[in-house]
């Protein structure tokens, strides 16, 4: 599990496995408007500017050269062969569990631990795209290392790279919620630990998900080893939602730059590069991510989608 694929195993998926008809629909309705690029040998996908009339045009490139990874832009083109004529964008979220800044394995790559934790990041994050932003063409796609959400709802795909900058912000809980003064009193609970509504609520989940998935020897900006520790030690407050409690144990003092640090945590779980990027090409789903032998696929229930049942091609089982 999570070998690399041989040229012969790459050979036999895209001859014997993999069909050009499992192709979403959000992907193979548009086909002849997106780019495709391919990375042959493992180095990155160098082979780009390719466009395809129609799925069996794909589907014959594919049997052919069976290869290492494959691509295709989230934009849509008037001539997608010179990358001009720019129409529009799908909106992209893109949580790698390789990267994520906190995560409690401690694998080299990815594990299923670190995979469920993406999983889960991602789960928060399609709720906060639907119930607080009212998108609904929404589409989880496992990765191979992780997942993308590719948003199509006509008024996102049109917004220029720092609206989309601004949504991943808040749909990431990159930002501390604002201190409030009450009669000279700043108040935390009050404003999104108490009555967590809007984007108190985002980044409240956001922040537990981190804290609850520490190991404690996170380094976290303007805070000690000491107060990281001692977070990680209480967070079973957190788990029993007694914020309160937690933040008279990390110190009325250092609890600001805990909470501001947990909400730069927040903006790097996820790779934001990948969203703000108007011309990304991202691994096409149904391909194969050979560096770990895994199925890019459209995943139709979160929920329930367990990558090592679904996702494993049939000659990672036929190994032995
Ligand atoms: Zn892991």
């Amino acid at each position: 599990m999570f070998e690399p694929a041989t040229p012969l195993e790459r050979k036999r998926y895209y001859r014997e496995e993999w069909n050009v008809r499992d192709l979403p629909d959000f992907i193979a309705d548009n086909l002849h408007m997106r780019e495709f690029g391919f990375d042959h040998n493992g180095r990155g996908p160098s082979d780009r500017y390719r466009t395809f009339r129609d799925e069996r045009s794909l589907s014959r490139f594919m049997r052919v050269r069976y290869p290492f990874a494959a691509y295709s832009s989230v934009a849509f083109y008037r001539e997608p062969g010179k990358r001009k004529g720019w129409q529009r964008s799908e909106l992209i979220f893109d949580v790698d569990a390789k990267d994520l800044p906190v995560r409690s394995c401690d694998c080299e790559g990815v594990c299923p631990t670190c995979l469920d934790e993406a999983r889960e990041l991602v789960l928060m994050m399609v709720d906060t795209l639907r119930g607080d932003l009212g998108l609904d063409d929404i589409h989880v796609i496992y990765s191979g290392r992780g997942y993308h959400v590719r948003v199509l709802d006509p008024e996102v795909m049109e917004l220029g790279s720092e609206v989309r900058a601004e949504i991943l912000r808040y749909t990431a809980g990159a930002r501390e919620p604002r201190r409030k003064f009450t009669d000279g009193v700043s108040s935390y609970e009050m404003e999104h630990f108490s009555i967590p509504l809007g984007y108190h609520r985002v980044f409240t989940e956001r922040a537990r998900h981190v804290l609850l998935h520490m190991r404690g020897d996170e380094d976290i900006e303007d805070v000690t080893a000491r107060t990281v520790k001692t977070a990680v030690r209480n967070r079973d407050l957190i788990l029993e939602d007694r914020w309160g409690e937690f933040r008279s144990v990390i110190g009325p003092r250092v609890y600001p730059r805990l909470v501001k640090g947990i909400s730069k945590i927040n903006m790097r779980m996820l790779d934001a590069k990948v969203t703000i990027d108007l011309k990304r090409i991202l691994r096409l789903p149904t391909s194969l991510h050979s560096k770990v032998s895994m199925i890019c696929m459209e995943v139709k229930n979160p929920e329930t989608f367990d990558p090592l049942k679904s996702a494993v091609p049939r000659f990672v089982e036929e190994r032995g």
